[in-house]
């Protein structure tokens, strides 16, 4: 989508901090960290959210994700995971991303 920060972002038109990349996705590191790290794993495909994806796409980047927290460092402490999903959810980028957060303590509940 033209109006798309991601897509944006996917395409080069905006730069990022990038930390992985394959034909499917990128996981770049979010502008506004909420904590040490604070990476968004983001299909190249614009899709608004979880709910309009096929379960192959759900299964690579859930496969990238395992792969990702061994890479940032964050497997033995532990992380969390986020998909903030429409207007309750949070959601203020409509394409589909994931929060990888960790690298402290993380308060709960979120709100
Ligand atoms: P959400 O509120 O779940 O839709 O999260 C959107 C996230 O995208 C926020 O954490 C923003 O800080 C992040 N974000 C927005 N623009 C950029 C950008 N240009 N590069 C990296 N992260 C961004």
């Amino acid at each position: 989508m033209s109006d798309c920060i991601f897509c944006k972002i996917i395409k080069g038109e905006i730069p990022c901090d990038k930390v992985y990349e394959d034909d499917k996705m990128i996981a770049i590191k979010d502008v506004a960290p909420v904590a040490p790290v604070h990476v968004l794993l983001i299909p190249k495909k614009h899709v608004p959210n979880i709910l309009a994806t096929e379960a192959d796409l759900r299964l690579h980047l859930s496969s990238k994700m395992k792969e990702l927290v061994k890479k940032l460092g964050v497997e033995e402490k532990g992380f969390r995971l986020v998909i903030n999903t429409g207007v309750d959810g949070g959601q203020t980028v409509e394409h589909l991303h994931i929060h990888l957060i960790g690298g402290k303590i993380l308060g709960w509940p979120p709100c």
